[in-house]
């Protein structure tokens, strides 16, 4: 790999299960390089304040809750834990109801900007490779290296099964519960899903985890090999 520049962030968007995170995970163990799940913070403050009761409707109760918590990922030789109170809640973070209730509390826009604040804040170093949904668009919009990753629902919604399977019900509920995050993610006022102008587009309908980070490195590759930026790494 070419020399990368010492801030470099690589921004990763795209749709449920449009392979993302395992592409990011990849492709920062390969350079080196930290990987920040996004989600995994709106995933965290979903935990907590399904634990408190609170209301997901209500963005000035989540703002406040967010305040009043620790939320920490902390990089690991497999990747990160999620740290929120000091409490370890990594796996519990899988399950398709922290997802669902993710979804329905990143709508609003002063709990996003709470959370941007230390997306930016983890990022500003470089070296680092973060997966979401606004992060070539909103949290990082200078970064040099943006992927937008997308499939098929069909094939969105059988990944989610294999993954989920017991807990989404049939493969039908799950493409149902697929397509309505899409729609809550992309119409959503504040910062849809959408590509940034500049990302590069990777349809993963047909690609496994390897071939996707293949393609990403050659881009990168492609980028900073014939880029003038190099010289001054
Ligand atoms: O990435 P993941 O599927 O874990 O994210 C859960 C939910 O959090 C998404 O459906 C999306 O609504 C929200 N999210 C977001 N912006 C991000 C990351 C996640 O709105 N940068």
């Amino acid at each position: 790999m070419s020399r990368l520049p010492p801030d470099l962030v690589i921004a990763i968007d795209g749709p449920v299960a449009a392979g993302k995170t395992t592409a990011a995970r990849l492709l920062a163990r390969r350079l080196g390089y930290c990987h920040i799940e996004s989600g995994a913070m709106y995933r965290a403050l979903a935990w907590k304040a399904l634990k408190q009761g609170s209301d997901l409707s209500d963005p000035v109760v989540l703002v406040n809750l967010l305040s009043q918590t620790t939320l920490e990922l902390r990089p690991t030789a497999e990747g990160f834990v999620v740290l929120v109170d000091g409490e370890d809640i990594t796996d519990v973070l899988r399950s398709p109801k922290m997802q669902a209730a993710a979804s329905v509390l990143s709508v609003h826009a002063s709990v996003r900007e709470k959370l941007v604040e230390k997306q930016r804040e983890l990022g500003a170093q470089g070296g680092v490779v973060m997966d979401g949904r606004d992060i070539g668009t909103v949290v990082f919009p200078d970064a040099a290296m943006k992927f937008y990753l997308t499939a098929s629902l069909d094939e969105r919604g059988r990944r989610r099964f294999r993954e989920s399977s017991q807990e989404l019900g049939t493969i039908e509920t799950t493409l149902e519960e697929v397509a309505k995050r899409d729609r809550r993610d992309t119409e959503r006022v504040a910062s849809p899903l959408k590509p940034a102008p500049n990302a590069i587009l990777i349809d993963t309908t047909l690609l496994g985890p390897e071939e996707v980070v293949r393609q990403m490195e050659a881009e990168i590759h492609r980028k900073f090999n014939n880029s003038h930026d190099i010289s001054l790494a």
